[in-house]
């Protein structure tokens, strides 16, 4: 099969052509079709098989024959944002078709430029595209083609919510594409929420689920620290992440860790971008082993190997316990998620001589003062 033989527009081959593609790579050969026809589509593919212009000739074909049709491509990093709008001007260089990308961390002002001259395929991350809409600068009820791009890392990285809200605001009769590597439960719910019965289409081998071993250990608040330092020193070959509730409470338990031998560090909101990069590039080189984290920072973490995941504060909702614990488990191996489940102390734990909060009076570190409440 060639791409001549797949009924596209003469400018679509030319750009293909001049792109160097002259045959279809097999999700464009099944994903092609499907989007020209109007149909939704969950496509299980991985990065590298070309899904990028399986969605970018089928939507560009579409709005070459209606021009009144725009797409939205929500992916969950900048960089594949410019990856993705690079390939999609390219495909679309022979139509008056104009894509945009708008991506965090960069100023949004030449973004606001870029769209007040006109726009039919913004390629955007999700947290961005909000500060538009918010700032007006988008109407996303002008979209009715979306397309998900690695839906699986945009769930993965915590966009759920932001993911929600964009979706909301799509007209109700649009065209849905989900592209992702791995296809589960959480990604066949996102299909469910956000489109109607759509096409399934599954290429190459299926990724091996991550094993994720998880516990649940009782505690009191007094007894959750020196549970820690054991669970610390049976793990001692893995790298772990510690999720605590607040910023505060991830400095004073990475500072007791410190305390304590462990190599430990933090990471949190409160810190500047140079410092979180920072910690990251030690903990990827292994020269810290423990990262102490907020739900927040943690927020978009990629690092491979981690083998320890401790819930010492416990997560505020499901949807966060799920993502804290898919820090670990890498692909075939197995990792582990240690969740403690706070209890109260009963009066003689409380008033017992070895008791946390009394160390002091034997000499020991002074108690930390109690606030009333925390900022997250
Ligand atoms: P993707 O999966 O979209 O990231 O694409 C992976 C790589 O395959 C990119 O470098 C594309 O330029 C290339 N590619 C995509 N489709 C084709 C094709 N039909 N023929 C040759 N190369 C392709």
């Amino acid at each position: 099969m060639k791409f001549k033989d797949m009924n596209l527009r003469e400018q679509t081959l030319v750009a293909l052509t001049k792109m160097g593609y002259e045959s279809p790579t097999d999700v464009q050969e099944k994903v092609i079709p499907l989007i020209i026809k109007g149909g939704n589509v969950v496509a299980r593919s991985k990065t590298g098989t070309g899904k990028t212009a399986a969605f970018g000739v089928g939507i560009i074909e579409r709005l070459a024959s209606n021009t009144t049709e725009k797409a939205l491509v929500l992916a969950p990093t900048r960089e594949l944002v410019l990856q993705v709008s690079d390939e999609l001007k390219k495909i679309a260089a022979n139509y008056p078709i104009k894509v945009v990308a708008v991506y965090g961390g960069y100023s949004i002002n030449p973004q606001i430029s870029a769209l007040r001259k006109g726009v039919n395929i913004l390629v955007a991350t999700p947290g961005r595209l909000l500060d538009h809409t918010e700032r007006r600068t988008v109407n996303l009820s002008q979209f009715n083609i979306v397309v998900l791009d690695e839906a699986d890392r945009m769930l993965d990285m915590g966009f759920k919510d932001e993911m929600d809200r964009v979706m909301a605001q799509i007209p109700a009769n649009r065209t849905v594409l989900l592209l992702s590597a791995t296809v589960d439960e959480a990604i066949m719910s996102a299909a469910s929420r956000y489109m109607g019965k759509p096409e399934i289409v599954e290429i190459g081998e299926k990724e091996t689920p991550k094993m994720i071993k998880e516990e649940f250990i009782e505690a009191t608040k007094a007894e959750k620290f020196s549970k820690l330092k054991i669970i610390l020193k049976q793990h001692k070959n893995d790298k772990a992440i510690v999720f605590t509730s607040t910023k505060m409470f991830a400095n004073r338990l990475a500072d007791r860790l410190l305390q304590n031998g462990f190599k430990a560090d933090r990471l949190h909101g409160d810190m500047s971008q140079a410092a979180r990069e920072n910690v990251l590039k030690k903990f990827h080189k292994d020269l810290i082993h423990i990262l102490v984290a907020t739900d927040v920072a943690a927020r978009g973490l990629h690092i491979e190997d981690v083998g320890l995941i401790v819930n010492y504060d416990q997560a505020k909702d499901s949807d966060t316990h799920l993502h804290r614990v898919g820090r670990t488990g890498r692909m075939g191996a197995e990792g582990k998620a240690i969740t403690f489940a706070e209890r109260q102390e009963t009066k003689e734990e409380r008033f017992r001589d070895d008791h946390p909060d009394f160390a002091w009076m034997k000499g020991g570190p002074q108690p930390p003062k109690r606030r009333r409440s925390h900022r997250k």
